[in-house]
């Protein structure tokens, strides 16, 4: 990966950047995913860009868009003493009502950290008087591995293992962004690992219908810049286009084998809603009736929990790019990653976390050396 982080390649994309921005325009490009806000941080790269240049952090992190109510809902199975609560490790963190699945464990609930969700099955096999459920979430990007670890429990005939299922899609959220009324975007960095699996071509509406450009990019410093260069020379050039700067990894038709293994098991759900962006319809995906005997929802009673956010909290603002992470009122004082009040704190994908993580360790550093 060195090439990707060659300092005087990245220094020619800066340079190429100063050159297209025009000065008298002001330009604001979103990052879709988590994974670009992290590294957008981490790299510093706002700091090269000139001022007129804006990066908005978007939706596309798992963990800051599920809301609260979820959360509870999950935690909610894993009051049952026959259930173990199986869940990512960005999940354990991620604070519900009454606490985080990490702090319901301390409190004795059976709550286990899984790499996968074909984890959680072993140990349905390995427990059949207990009953697992394995807490899902994600976009496109984690789904595939989620139906078929449901394709093996059903071709295995495991009855004691079942899906909490919360697996999002990235498309009708752009879609809600693109037609709120207080987005302003001239450009998108699309999401690299969603596209791994969707390719390029559901992006197209957003050209065709909303004039704006979208480069799907990696996650290195250069591919970050080189896709801002590739959007600014289509917004010069007046045009408005999908490309493919993850070319390396991202095929233009997505990946067929993951996209089927979806439809098989997955279908849409009515409606879902999101932190930060309320219901959108059309968004998540639930199992088909075809899995119903692996679907947590159906098998258990899902108590259906609405929360609100604390009112102070502006997780809401800080996904649809209204605010930067720090302009929330509780940044760094009530909430830190150590304490998190919203979930864009938790997950180092959150904006929230990243900004504190790097932006504010930047900050003291620069203020012991002076
Ligand atoms: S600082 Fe905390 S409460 Fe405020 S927007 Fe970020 S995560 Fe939400």
């Amino acid at each position: 990966m060195d090439e990707f982080r060659d300092a005087g390649l990245i220094r020619q994309a800066a340079a190429e950047i100063r050159k297209l921005a025009r000065p008298d325009k002001h330009y604001r490009l979103m990052e879709v995913c988590g994974g670009h806000t992290h590294a957008i941080y981490r790299f510093a790269l706002e700091d090269i860009l000139p001022d007129n240049i804006d990066l908005i952090h978007g939706p596309g992190c798992p963990v800051c868009v599920l809301p609260m109510g979820r959360v509870d809902d999950g935690l909610s199975l894993a009051a049952d003493p026959k259930v173990i609560l199986t869940a990512f490790g960005d999940m354990m963190r991620v604070p519900g009502r009454n606490g985080s699945p990490l702090e319901h464990k301390a409190r004795g609930a059976d709550i286990r950290m899984v790499y996968s969700p074909l984890d959680a099955l072993k140990l349905a096999q390995k427990y059949p008087d207990r009953e697992v459920v394995f807490f899902a979430i994600g976009f496109e990007t984690t789904a595939p591995s989620t139906a078929l670890t449901l394709r093996q429990a059903r071709a295995l005939g495991v009855k004691n293992f079942s899906v909490f299922c919360n697996h999002v899609t990235i498309i009708p959220a752009i879609r809600a962004i693109l037609d709120s009324p207080d987005m302003r975007i001239e450009g998108f960095i699309g999401p690299g690992h969603v596209s791994t699996v969707i390719g390029c071509r559901p992006y197209e509406f957003i050209c065709r219908d909303y004039g704006k450009p979208l480069v799907t990019s990696g996650f290195e410093p250069l591919d970050v810049l080189q896709s801002i260069v590739m959007i600014l020379r289509q917004l010069a050039d007046g045009e408005a286009r999908v490309e493919n700067q993850y070319a390396r990894v991202v095929p233009w038709e997505g990946n067929l084998a993951a996209l089927k293994a979806m439809a098989e098991v997955f279908e849409l759900r009515p409606y879902f809603e999101w932190r930060g962006l309320g219901f959108i319809s059309q968004s998540a995906l639930r199992l088909r009736d075809s899995y119903a005997d692996w679907d947590a929802e159906r098998r258990f009673a899902v108590p259906g929990i609405r929360v609100t956010d604390p009112k102070a909290a502006q997780c809401g603002e800080v996904l649809k790019g209204v605010l930067k992470p720090h302009e929330c009122k509780l940044f760094g004082r009530e909430c830190t990653p150590e304490l998190p009040v919203g979930a864009l704190m938790v997950s180092s994908e959150g904006a929230c976390a990243a900004h504190y993580n790097y932006a504010l360790r930047k900050t003291a550093a620069a203020t012991v050396q002076a």
